[in-house]
């Protein structure tokens, strides 16, 4: 048995305000007269005032990032493309000493992405898949602005690409610094902070059901899990310290396990019909009673106590062949079917038990 070198964020800052010491952390990078920085920052911050307050100086770069769609390999592209090309007639095209990524899951993602295509040619479309990066990224720092993903401590990127959706997984995709400041996560619109929230609970709940769980998983697991509960099901006031915590912990937890059915079927819904990750999963949830049954009951607990209704019907009026394509997507996923069975999880997973729980979303 060979068991997983696990690379971690080897930086962290935690604490409401803490994203004032961005610059001091940055100063550290910052050695020579044209070293500059590039800030990427979700858009709804830009007239917010988060967006006034990025330490950009000197020859720094702040670019506004769209995450209307979760990340695409074009954009990413598209991305590294300008900052090159910004280097190109500021810097002799010198890679900046820092890239910041800021934002949610969208943001903390492409932040990574375009640290790794800096350094790294050819397109990242020909990186989706495990430790294909071959040279380190350039330095990246991670702010989450909602939480939930714990994107802030993996070590994926992920990218819907021209034939898949599947992240850059590699050591060097981690971040080297991550700021968790409280205050940020303040003002997210409610539905979208329980939707990224959830995938938080469900990491957790899809890890400690697997089978790959083991005791450092479960560690961080139990921990995320009772932290969530006391937001979701307790509204305790310190929630946003708590939901911080909770996504960075649930983090650790399946970097060191795996998720399960609700991911792999929300990956299908996400990869044809495009929903986003929070809603996609927790639209999959509500249909796995039989898988998680404790865990889907407290899940509906907590939507009836902050007023939340998924939609219904949503593949009704599906083409078969998209619904084929979905069952396809869905059943690829094996690490994350062999969490949920163990080795014979083929025996298992049938088109016909996706199809069935596809029919009910
Ligand atoms: P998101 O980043 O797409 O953000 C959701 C919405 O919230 C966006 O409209 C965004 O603009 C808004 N938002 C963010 N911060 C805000 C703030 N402070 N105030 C108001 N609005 C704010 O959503 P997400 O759920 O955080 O991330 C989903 C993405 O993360 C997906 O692309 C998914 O694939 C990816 N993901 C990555 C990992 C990983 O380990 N890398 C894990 C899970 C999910
Ligand atoms: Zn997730």
């Amino acid at each position: 048995m060979k068991f997983r070198n696990f690379k971690t964020v080897p930086k962290m800052i935690f604490g409401r305000g803490s994203f004032d010491q961005l610059d001091d952390v940055l100063a550290d990078e910052r050695t020579e007269l044209d070293d500059f920085v590039v800030f990427l920052v979700d858009e709804v911050h830009k007239d917010k005032p988060l967006g006034q307050r990025i330490p950009a100086t000197g020859k720094d770069m702040v670019i506004w990032l769209d995450v209307t769609d979760e990340p695409k390999t074009t954009y990413v592209d598209a991305l590294t493309v300008e900052v090159q090309e910004y280097a190109a007639k500021q810097v002799n095209g010198k890679n900046p000493v820092s890239v910041v990524g800021i934002g949610g899951g969208s943001a903390l993602d492409l932040g990574k992405a375009v640290a790794l295509m800096l350094t790294n040619e050819g397109g990242s479309a020909s990186y989706q898949g495990w430790d294909l990066i071959k040279n380190p990224a350039v330095h990246h720092v991670g702010i989450p602005t909602i939480s939930g993903t714990g994107a802030e401590a993996s070590r994926t990127t992920v990218l819907t690409g021209p034939d898949k959706k599947l992240g850059m997984n590699s050591d060097y995709t981690v971040y080297d610094q991550i700021i968790m400041d409280p205050d940020l996560i303040q003002g997210v619109p409610k539905d979208q902070w329980f939707y990224t929230g959830m995938d938080c609970y469900i990491h957790n709940i899809e890890a400690l059901n697997g089978t790959y769980i083991n005791e450092f998983a479960r560690a961080f697991g139990e921990k995320s899990l009772d932290l969530c509960n006391e937001v979701f099901l307790q509204d305790h006031p310190d929630s946003d310290e708590k939901l911080m915590m909770a996504s960075y912990m649930g983090g650790q937890s399946i970097a060191y396990s795996q998720v399960g059915a609700c991911h792999a079927l929300s990956y299908g819904l996400s990869y044809v019909m495009g929903y986003h990750h929070g809603i996609g999963n927790c639209i999959a949830f509500d249909v796995l009673d039989d898988f998680y049954p404790e865990g889907v009951k407290v899940f509906r607990e907590m939507m009836a106590k902050h007023n939340i209704t998924l939609p219904k019907g949503i593949t009704k009026d599906l083409s078969e062949e998209d619904m084929e394509k979905m069952i396809r997507t869905a059943s690829g996923l094996a690490p994350l079917w062999e969490n949920v069975y163990g080795p014979s999880w083929q025996e298992k997973v049938t088109p016909e038990l996706l199809r069935n729980l596809y029919s009910k979303m």
